[in-house]
């Protein structure tokens, strides 16, 4: 199968990133028979230096002609002053918007090799298989916003089609998965979350008699997270408390670099992406970790190209290479850390 995929190295490590995920990919496409073509284009700061705006028309055109998109990461220094009139994670939010991607997933499954690099007690992350589905395009983030003398507001609302449509993808994911969801909101203060739980309710009781719903009030489900991670298969939530929770659980994972993400729409066009940032202390050195970026690329065969058993390929390699004690510098505890091109390697000699 051909398929056409769009690059947005973007800023610091995501164009060292995006290189190794592009070979595994390549890699994984040469040994199936696909034929994968790569087209890159400029976002963030990048964009800014060379063409004055974060996300040229070129970079959305492009991306809305692939079948997927894999995005390294956006942002430094350079361009991180809050007065300037355009700023690296302004293409971002214009491409999820330009995309319509309403549901953004992350996976957090620790590798048994790497549970140590977490700062939670190992026997408490043992088994833990989560995936959170945060709505990505409304409530507060969104909402108009004022500010006078006195004060100052956000508003935060949600239309019942908003939270059908993410309410009806997590359910879809947990029939896949172990047909368990748990709904988060603040239905005892908020009334987007009496929406939200009411409409979680009925989408599962018309749509997904076969899926367990469990409501669970955001507070706690902070607490319940660290707790006992082991308990929940796929949880969804709204736009801000998926923002929290999604950190929150990004640290049972051991480290950032490991972590992928994918944003889906109602088209079949996803965005991918490692959930670290363009980590600009490391930028240029040659030893960032890529698994999170590889990992996203696994993402993509999955949910973008319906290429499952080429996901499970590369997912199947990194957990082989991590089992294997190939560790870059933010796992490695013995001060014996491979750079990113040997980590690389190690993915790629693992996949058959
Ligand atoms: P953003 O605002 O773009 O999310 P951030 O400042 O929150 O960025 P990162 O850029 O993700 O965070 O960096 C946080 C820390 O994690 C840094 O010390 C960085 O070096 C480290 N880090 C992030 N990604 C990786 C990676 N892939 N490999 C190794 N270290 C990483
Ligand atoms: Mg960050």
């Amino acid at each position: 199968m051909r398929a056409d995929i769009a690059l947005l190295p973007g800023d610091g490590i995501g164009p060292e990133v995006t290189a190794a995920a592009v070979e595994v990919l390549r890699a994984v496409g040469a040994r199936h028979g696909h034929d994968f073509r790569f087209d890159s284009f400029d976002i963030g700061g990048i964009a800014i230096d060379r063409h004055g705006e974060p996300l040229p028309q070129a970079t959305l055109d492009g991306c809305k002609a692939a079948d997927a998109v894999l995005l390294g990461a956006v942002g430094g220094p350079k361009w991180s002053d809050p007065n300037a009139r355009v700023r690296p994670e302004q293409g971002l939010l214009a491409i999820r918007r330009a995309l319509g991607l309403y549901a953004n997933l992350r996976p957090v499954r620790p590798h048994a090799a790497t549970i140590g690099a977490s700062p939670i007690k190992p026997h408490l992350l043992a088994g833990v298989d989560l995936l959170v589905v945060r709505e990505l395009t409304g409530g507060i983030y969104f909402g108009d916003k004022t500010r006078d003398a006195e004060g100052a507001s956000d508003r935060c609302y949600y239309s019942v089609a908003e939270v059908e449509r993410v309410m009806r993808r997590a359910c879809t994911l947990a029939r896949a998965r172990r047909g368990h969801v748990t709904s988060v909101d603040k239905a005892n203060v908020l009334e987007t979350s009496r929406l939200w739980r009411d409409v979680a309710t009925r989408i599962v009781r018309d749509e997904f008699p076969d899926i367990t719903l469990e409501h669970q009030l955001v507070d706690s489900m902070a607490m319940h997270l660290i707790a006992r991670p082991r308990a929940y298969d796929v949880v969804v939530t709204e736009n801000m408390f998926g923002d929290i929770l999604t950190d929150e659980a990004s640290m049972l994972a051991g480290s950032l670099g490991l972590l992928p993400s994918a944003s889906l729409g109602e088209g079949t066009v996803g965005l991918y992406e490692p959930i670290h940032g363009s980590a600009p202390d490391i930028a240029g050195k040659g030893v960032a970790n890529p698994y999170g970026t590889i990992l996203s690329a696994a993402l993509l065969l999955r949910h973008s190209l319906g290429m499952a058993q080429e996901a499970a390929c590369i997912e199947d390699a990194v957990d082989a290479a991590l089992s294997d004690g190939a560790f870059t510098a933010d796992l490695a505890s013995d001060g014996r850390a491979m750079g990113t091109a040997e980590a690389t390697l190690a993915v790629l000699s693992r996949i058959d």
